[in-house]
């Protein structure tokens, strides 16, 4: 633990040290940034483009008002009671635009460009009255051994943004990754669900009796990741599941 701290710190140090002697670039077009900008030039910023309503996280079609979110009839699954998650809320598609800072926050370890998104996502959820109404925040939970790696886990910046913004609790203890799964980048749909079965564990239950929640990640793909961590809290008494993440996957 100690040591891994000292890593983490000599890996700031390094990193801090190049942005000095390197002034950074932005992401997106690899112009410097000014001395105003942190990670991303305000132009490229002006353009990210926001998506205009929650969707469906199996079909991903828009569900626009509250009738359709909860009368929409999957034509993605088989069974009306295997849709978990009602709605999802992201910032925008995962175009090249949002890779490449996802990829920044995520892999450079680049924590203020995560609260920055984290500050927008957090904005776009505020709009919409069925998220501010759950009753808590639970980020999708890395492995011990995966956050130790990585040193901070992505989901919970995301989540203390969009906590921040809407006024709703964030409860980081509650839901556990038990199993280290791996990357599921190369990995297709039945894969992913089948990689992620069984990997999450509620450890409070009594917390989440009844209760509406939202899971928050980074990107939704298949969705397998945020549907079976909407299946362990279902089995386990909560009565609402939403999720929201940055950036969504279309085919
Ligand atoms: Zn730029
Ligand atoms: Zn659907």
């Amino acid at each position: 633990m100690f040591t891994n701290k000292i890593k983490h710190f000599l890996i700031e140090l390094k990193d801090d040290i190049l942005d000095f002697v390197y002034p950074q670039s932005c992401p997106i077009c690899q112009k410097p940034l000014g001395r105003e900008e942190t990670d991303i030039c305000e132009d490229c910023w002006k353009t990210l483009a926001f998506l205009p309503a929650p969707f469906c996280p199996y079909c991903k079609s828009f569900l626009e008002d509250n009738h359709t979110l909860v009368e929409h009839l999957c034509p993605y699954l088989s069974k009306p009671e295997d849709r978990k998650i009602l709605a999802v809320k992201s910032l925008g598609t995962f175009d090249d635009h949002y890779k490449k800072l996802i990829h920044r926050f995520k892999y450079d370890r680049k924590i203020p460009l995560g609260k920055r998104l984290a500050q927008c996502l957090g904005k776009v959820v505020a709009q919409d009255e069925d998220f501010t109404n759950c009753d808590l925040i639970i980020p999708v939970p890395l492995h011990r051994a995966r956050h130790r790696e990585r040193g901070f886990n992505q989901s919970e910046v995301l989540a203390e943004g969009v906590s921040q913004a809407i006024d709703l609790p964030l409860a980081k203890q509650i839901l556990k990754r038990k199993k280290n799964t791996r990357d599921q980048t190369y990995l297709n749909a039945q894969q992913r669900t089948e990689n992620v079965r069984d990997a999450f564990v509620v450890t409070q239950p009594e917390k989440i009796n009844n209760k509406a929640v939202i899971l928050i990640d980074d990107v939704i793909t298949t969705g397998a990741t945020l549907n079976e961590c909407a299946r362990m809290l279902e089995e386990t008494g909560a009565k609402i599941i939403f999720a929201v993440t940055l950036a969504v996957v279309v085919e």
